[in-house]
C-alpha cells in the first residue's frame, strides 16, 4: 500500500502520455506552445510501462491516462494491452476530448480500457468552436456514441464559463440524462497558460443553475473522488468537482507522471522528481524510491483556502502537460 506524508491512501496514478493536443480549448491551450517537449525527451510506452508496474506492485489500483489529447500518441492500444495483462482488474481509464474517439473506441475497449471520461462543454457547434479553437462538435458526438455503442462506461466533463456556456449547463444534464451517463461539472482552475479573460463559474453558481429546473439532493464524495455527488429526484446523479472548496485536498490519493517521466505529487504545486533516468537503465529499485519520496513530500492541500487562487499559489505548469 501507498501512504503519503499526511497518511493517506495514494492508489491512483494518472499518467499524460502527450503534452500534444488537436484542440486549443481556451482554459487549457488557447495557442499552440512556444515549444512543445522534443519527441526524444518523451518516455516510450516500454519505459512508462516500468514505472507502471513498480506502481501496481506498490498499490496503485487505478490508472488514467490523459494529455494533451492521449489518442494523438500511436500505439496506445498496445499500452493499454500491457497494462490491462499485467493487472486485468486494475481500474483503467482514459479522458479524450473524442475528436478522434469514434475510429478508436473498439480498438481500446479490446484492448481492456474500462471507462472514458470526455469533454463536452457545449452542444451548440460555434460555442464549441470557440472554446476548442475549431469545429469539432459533429466528431465529438459521433465519438460519444461510438464509446457506448462499443460499451464502453463514459462519463462527460464540462468546464463552465461565464458569458460562453455558462446557460448550457441543464441542457449538457439533459444530454448526458439522455444518454445515460452521468456528467461532472468541473470549476474552472485559475492556470497561467489559459485565456486571460476567462471567468469560470464556482460550484454555488453550477448548482444554482441545475436547481432552476430541478430540486437537488447532495449525496457527498464518492470515496477518494474530487467530484462531490448530487441527485435528482428522478434518481439522475451528476458530479461537481470543486478545488475552490476548503475539504477538496482532505482525502486526495492521486498522483501524475507527465509524458517526460516527472512524478508530480500535486497539480498545484511545480515540485516534481524525474524518474526518466531510472525507467531508461531499467533501474526498478531507482523508480520505487523516487515513488517513495514523491509521496513523502506530497503537499496536504493546495493554498486556496484564503483568498482563493492567485500568481504565487497557482503551479506554473500547464494542464495539458499534467493530464489535467
Ligand atoms: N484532452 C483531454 C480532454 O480534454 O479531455 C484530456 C486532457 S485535459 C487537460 C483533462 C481535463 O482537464 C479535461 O476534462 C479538461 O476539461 C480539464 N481542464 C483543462 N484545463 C482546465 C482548467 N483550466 N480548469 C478546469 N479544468 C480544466
Ligand atoms: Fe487539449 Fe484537453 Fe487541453 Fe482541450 S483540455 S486543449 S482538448 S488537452
Amino acid at each position: 500500500m501507498l501512504i503519503d506524508g499526511h497518511g493517506r491512501t495514494v492508489d491512483y496514478l494518472r499518467i499524460s502520455v502527450t503534452e500534444r493536443c488537436n484542440f486549443r480549448c481556451q482554459y487549457c491551450m488557447p495557442e499552440k506552445p512556444f515549444s512543445w517537449v522534443p519527441k526524444e525527451n518523451l518516455l516510450t510506452f516500454e519505459e512508462l510501462f516500468l514505472f507502471v508496474k513498480v506502481a501496481i506492485d506498490g498499490g496503485i489500483t487505478k490508472i488514467r491516462l490523459t494529455g494533451g489529447e492521449p489518442l494523438l500518441r500511436e500505439d496506445l492500444d498496445t499500452f493499454i494491452k500491457a497494462i490491462h495483462d499485467y493487472k486485468p482488474d486494475i481500474d483503467l481509464a482514459l479522458t479524450t476530448n473524442a475528436y478522434l474517439l469514434s475510429q478508436a473506441a473498439q480498438k481500446l475497449k479490446d484492448a481492456g480500457l474500462k471507462r472514458l471520461n470526455i469533454s463536452l462543454d457545449s452542444l451548440h457547434a460555434d460555442v464549441a468552436a470557440k472554446i476548442a479553437g475549431k469545429n469539432v462538435l459533429p466528431q465529438v458526438l459521433k465519438g460519444i456514441d461510438k464509446a457506448l455503442e462499443v460499451g464502453l462506461k463514459v462519463k462527460i466533463n464540462m468546464v463552465p464559463l461565464k458569458g460562453i456556456n455558462e446557460c448550457e449547463i441543464l441542457d449538457i444534464l439533459e444530454y448526458a440524462k439522455k444518454k445515460g451517463i452521468k456528467v461532472r461539472f468541473i470549476e474552472y482552475m485559475e492556470n497561467i497558460h489559459a485565456s486571460k479573460t476567462l471567468q469560470g463559474l464556482h460550484g454555488d453558481e453550477i448548482l444554482a443553475k441545475v436547481k432552476e429546473k430541478y430540486t437537488i439532493r447532495a449525496l457527498g464524495r464518492e470515496g477518494a473522488s474530487p467530484s462531490f455527488n448530487y441527485g435528482l429526484d428522478d434518481g439522475t446523479e451528476f458530479g461537481l468537482i470543486d478545488p475552490h472548496k476548503q475539504d477538496f485536498c482532505e482525502n486526495c490519493n492521486r498522483i501524475r507522471l507527465t509524458a517526460e517521466g516527472n512524478l508530480i505529487p500535486c497539480l498545484y504545486f511545480d515540485e516534481a522528481m524525474s524518474i526518466a533516468a531510472y525507467v531508461k537503465d531499467g533501474d526498478i529499485q531507482g523508480a520505487a524510491d523516487v515513488l517513495a519520496q514523491v509521496l513523502k513530500d506530497k503537499p496536504k492541500e493546495n493554498r486556496w483556502s484564503e483568498g482563493g487562487p492567485n500568481e504565487d499559489n497557482i503551479s506554473s505548469r500547464a494542464f495539458y502537460e499534467t493530464g489535467g
